[in-house]
């Protein structure tokens, strides 16, 4: 997965221009998404559509298939085959695009396409809800303006250029007309991310506007390479000492059998991942991992008082089962570059006949998210629990980020890894339990 680079803004802020600029410089692929609304409302006006029709234009939809080529670098737009790059760049196709634009199916129909490519690339994507609704989680996001009049000077100087017969005034009154239906339709609006840096380009050159984006992209860079912090040392001994309370606690109440300990990391920010047969799994788990770990505990359990404070103050945070649960992915990401370890049970609910499930794409979009090792870990024990009960907890090699084989953050590459996780951890189980 790469950089994403989200630029949003009102038409003619010089989006396009600054992000191809941008791209060739760093060698991104920059992808222009009103080239794809501009396709179909090309379709449209060529098969005599109201573009302003959802009843017309949802019909032609299905008729329609969108690709984006790369030719030296370029984007073209293949519509149904043809390259109609050039021809959707007439004030009669902005308009057009503006139109559809608002039809919140033809949104839904350009979507994945626009995902697909910014998970597969460094890109530089342009638009008017990338960082609102394509790519929210996208690391740079750029909210870019300029005066309506100014950019209507520029689109001017732009089509006249082109040899395009045009009239300021004209271009003026589509512009604010376009920023009107831009800003005021029901889905995805165009509005500034709020975590976007607003850039008003009226009185920049494009130099400036380049220089400054190229700067937020270089820090966004470094700030994914950052080496993973450590804990400090006053909260590792006071964690070595409660660990050690709790080792005895559990070494009184059943038979403990640790194996492979020599397996463990020296280090923090690692994945461990078990199979889950009780409640207490994670602290099975945590007394023999020197490092504190966080944990992923179902949301429900932070309903009741006091185990909502217990549960964080080991460092527990809670997720949504049955849905990508993006707070819980981003905050587990959070505590392993921080420097903590992360327990996590793949499977998501409790075992009860010790038979092993099938793993949820948590783990594995966290493993390749941070690059980070997974280490199985295998709770074994017999039927049900009681006082002396033999419990064997037996941790394997890791498996590194590479061998999870994760090259396109798709659904298949996620659970193709989680297959190799579970087969990991069920080699660690006893096959009478
Ligand atoms: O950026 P460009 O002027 O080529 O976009 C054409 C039209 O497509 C815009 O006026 C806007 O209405 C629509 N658009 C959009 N969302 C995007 C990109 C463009 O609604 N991400």
């Amino acid at each position: 997965m790469g950089l994403n680079c989200a630029i949003d803004g009102p038409s003619g802020a010089g989006k396009s221009t600054i992000a191809k600029t941008l791209a060739q410089k760093l060698g991104f692929v920059y992808v222009d998404t009103g080239a794809l609304y501009r396709s179909i409302g090309y379709y449209a006006v060529s098969n005599g559509a109201d573009t302003s029709s959802a009843a017309e234009i949802l019909p032609l939809l299905s008729e329609i298939s969108v690709e984006l080529k790369y030719v030296d670098g370029s984007q073209r737009v293949i519509l149904n085959g043809e390259d109609v790059s050039d021809l959707i760049r007439t004030p009669e196709i902005s308009m057009a695009a503006s139109n559809v634009s608002a039809i919140p199916d033809v949104r839904e129909f350009l979507l994945n396409l626009q995902r697909d490519i910014a998970d597969k690339n460094d890109i530089i994507m342009d638009g008017r809800d990338i960082g609102t609704v394509i790519l929210p989680s996208a690391e740079v996001k750029v909210f870019m303006t300029a005066s309506a009049e100014e950019r209507a000077r520029r689109r001017y100087d732009e089509l006249k250029a082109k040899g395009q017969d045009v009239v300021y005034d004209d271009i003026l009154r589509d512009i604010n007309q376009r920023d009107y239906n831009d800003s005021h339709r029901e889905t995805a609006p165009l509005r500034k991310a709020d975590d976007a840096v607003e850039l008003d380009t009226t009185s920049m050159t494009i130099d400036e506007v380049v220089e400054k984006i190229e700067l937020l992209i270089t820090d966004a860079q470094k700030k994914e390479s950052v080496p993973f912090k450590t804990i400090p040392a006053f909260r590792r001994w006071f964690y070595a000492v409660l660990r050690f309370i709790v080792w005895i606690g559990f070494s009184v109440v059943f038979n403990l059998k640790y194996e492979g300990t020599e397996n463990l990391p020296d280090h923090g920010s690692v994945i461990l991942a078990g199979n889950h047969r009780t409640w207490f799994d994670p602290i099975l788990i945590a007394i023999r991992v020197k490092y504190i770990s966080s944990y992923m505990a179902k949301a429900e359990l932070f309903d009741h008082f006091p185990l909502n404070v217990i549960i964080r103050a080991v460092h527990g945070f809670p997720t949504r089962r049955n849905s990508a649960d993006v707070s819980a992915l981003t905050r587990a990401e959070n505590m392993i570059r921080n420097g903590y370890n992360l327990t996590i049970f793949p499977e998501g609910t409790r075992s009860k006949d010790g038979k092993i499930g099938r793993a949820k794409s948590g783990v594995a979009f966290i493993a390749s998210k941070c690059a980070v090792p997974v280490y199985p870990v295998g709770i074994s024990f017999k039927s049900r629990l009681h006082f002396r009960s033999k419990i064997t907890v037996r941790f394997g090699k890791p498996i590194m980020p590479d061998e999870l084989k994760i090259n396109s953050m798709s659904k298949t590459d996620f659970r193709a890894a989680g297959e190799l996780i579970m087969s990991n951890i069920a080699a660690l189980v006893d096959s009478d339990v």
